[in-house]
């Protein structure tokens, strides 16, 4: 069945390595010895145990966290988050900063607002339809958080440098970004992200979060809402989702044991992005959308001088073995999703591709 699989460049769920899922494919009837699947084994026994906890561990080790740090796996994807952040953190009535980047920080702002938080947008680049990054922002004194989408998966943008919030803790939305490059983990309080682009199945969201943060969380919130029940719980307060939980340790081993870390890992995102975007420098017919200075190493927006011809790349590239290239349907437009387990190749197959349907096309 392998030799059928194509080059997948899937927003969300999107590609996983090839060794994480034969890996899976070897585990799933019979998981470590057990004589059961993954997917059938108890969250409370000794086999999860080790499952969550290497995870965990993997998770301090690549990202260089402190005892300062707790690992969470949380169901209800990103979107929960939007609003579990001001509830768990601004429940006296302080207020925090958001910058709208696109769809997702837009969201993220919203839930806010649903819960009454007086919070402040303090830049958005809503004014050139989020092609860019804004600069020189001026934070508010006192704001509990600054919360910033450090890669807009719809829009093609990322944040390349975190702005100076002048000590104020960075709440990041890293779903589509998280693990791909090296951070300077201490200007962060807390991170959540969907594993769903870069590091495993739907149905988990990790959460990192700082102990002094946590300090926050009020004890009225419900239960499931609460970051501190997860924390006390080792994420297994109810029955979490173990078998994503399983997916997101494998592929964190591979980024470990294979890539060689995040060093090695935000050179081969750098070099894939690179490639693909100084193809588009070079051509008068495929466009990129986003401002040079704010690309996304991670999403690659980019539009073809007609939208007829946009849907007809689409579907030659799939015909070609290049899958997923379609644009977030808010948008239209075409998308190459190369997350951290997009291979070389599979730039090098779609540049080749590109250029071929350029031919025929331009
Ligand atoms: C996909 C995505 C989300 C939504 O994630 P869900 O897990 O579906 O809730 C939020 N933020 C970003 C940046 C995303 O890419």
């Amino acid at each position: 069945m392998t030799e059928k699989r194509i080059y997948n460049f899937n927003a969300g769920p999107a590609a996983l390595p090839l060794p994480v899922l034969e890996e899976i494919q070897g585990s799933f009837l019979n998981f470590d010895g057990s004589g059961m699947s993954i997917t059938e084994v108890s969250h409370r026994s000794k086999w999860f145990d080790d499952v969550i906890n290497d995870a965990i561990d993997r998770t301090k080790r690549i990202l260089g966290l402190g005892d300062e740090y707790q690992v969470l796996f949380l169901q209800g994807g990103a979107s929960t988050q939007f609003c579990m952040v001001p509830m768990n953190f601004l429940a006296d009535g302080s207020t925090a900063d958001y910058v709208d980047t696109g769809t997702w920080s837009t969201k993220a702002i919203k839930e806010a607002e649903i819960l009454g938080k007086p919070i402040q947008m303090v830049a958005s680049s809503a004014d050139r339809d989020y092609a860019y990054i804004p600069k020189d922002i001026g934070f508010t004194p006192g704001a509990i958080y600054v919360h910033v989408t450090s890669n807009n998966t719809i829009k093609g943008t990322q944040w390349a440098d975190f702005p100076d919030t002048a000590g104020v803790p960075l709440v990041s939305d890293m779903s589509s970004d998280i693990f791909s490059r090296k951070l300077d983990i201490d200007r962060f309080g807390l991170i959540y992200a969907g594993a769903q682009k870069n590091i495993g199945p739907a149905g988990v969201c990790m959460v990192i979060v700082r102990d002094d943060l946590l300090e926050r969380v009020p004890e009225n919130l419900p239960s499931m809402l609460k970051y501190t029940t997860f924390v006390k719980k080792n994420s297994m307060y109810n029955t979490p989702p173990c078998f994503a939980i399983y997916t997101v340790q494998l592929v964190l081993k591979w980024l470990e044991e294979t890539i060689g870390g995040l060093d090695n890992m935000e050179r081969l995102n750098r070099e894939k992005a690179e490639r693909l975007y100084s193809f588009f420098d070079t051509s008068g017919f495929y466009r990129g959308t986003a401002d040079a200075d704010s690309r996304s190493m991670m999403n690659v927006t980019f539009r073809l001088p007609s939208e007829d011809l946009e849907t007809r790349f689409v579907a030659e590239a799939l015909e070609n073995d290049l899958g997923g290239l379609k644009g977030h349907r808010s948008v239209g437009g075409c998308r190459a999703s190369i997350y951290n387990p997009t291979p070389m190749a599979a730039i090098d197959a779609l540049i080749d591709f590109m250029k071929e349907f350029e031919k025929t096309n331009g």
